[in-house]
């Protein structure tokens, strides 16, 4: 089953990759494993995976426990501050930084333990209400004031599209998301990078490729509907 859908979404990344002129290896897919008991991660490691993304705190910790320790944990969920402390460690990238007061939360505690977070700033380029993510317009200011935290590093930008019936609708968002990404790149702010574009998820990861992501979360491809009813 796993190995079906981890092949399908393999093969379209890889196709994805040739129409835009980019190699495969400019893209990092994240396989989004919330909700899924251990053993089916497990199964995806069988398989190769090693780069999971979880959307809580609890679940990220509990699985890093049960799971070999050269996977490689991806926190790209909307986080608490007073989580930070659980997942410092753990993950390896923070995708959802949307405010002030978490970057503070993460400096704080990456300083404790004398290591450097890498984070992504997540934007909310759609506008949408219901979404975290910090405003197009603010994000350079943003990213002005974490460059001055000595113990985060500025990785580049995340943005989580609408859910559209036709992925289409989504390239233009794609494509602010990457004008924003140049325009940063352009201010060579000290200890800032912007290399890393996580944008696209099952229903969009192609399009998100052709307009330059780097990263893709895709859970439903790889995994399967979740099922929220049962495992919470
Ligand atoms: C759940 C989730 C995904 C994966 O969604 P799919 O549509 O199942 O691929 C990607 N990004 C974030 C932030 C998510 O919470």
């Amino acid at each position: 089953m796993i190995r079906d859908q981890l092949h399908e979404v393999e093969t379209r990344i890889q196709a994805a990759c040739a129409r835009a002129g980019r190699k495969r290896e400019e893209v990092t897919l994240i396989a989004v494993s919330k909700t899924k008991p251990v053993e089916v991660l497990r199964e995806a490691y069988d398989l190769g995976v090693r780069v999971f993304g979880e959307n809580k705190v609890q679940e990220l910790t509990e699985k890093f426990g049960a799971l070999p320790t050269d996977i490689h944990w991806h926190m790209i969920g909307h986080l608490q501050t007073n989580k930070v402390k659980y997942i410092v460690e753990k993950a390896e990238l923070i995708h959802s930084v949307d405010s002030l007061r978490l970057a503070q939360a993460i400096e704080k505690e990456a300083a404790k333990r004398g290591l450097t977070s890498d984070i992504l700033v997540e934007v909310n380029v759609a506008e949408e209400k219901s979404k975290f993510g910090v405003r197009v317009n603010e994000v350079i200011s943003f990213i002005e004031t974490l460059a001055k935290f000595p113990h985060l590093h500025v990785c580049g930008l995340m943005t989580i599209a609408p859910f559209v019936e036709n992925p289409e609708e989504n390239r233009p968002i794609f494509k602010n998301l990457h004008k924003l990404s140049v325009d940063i790149a352009h201010k060579n702010i000290d200890n800032v990078n912007v290399n890393i574009l996580s944008m696209g998820m099952t229903n969009d990861y192609e399009v998100a490729i052709e307009e330059g992501a780097t990263m893709v979360r895709v859970g439903t491809g790889i995994f399967g509907a979740r099922d929220y009813g049962v495992s919470g």
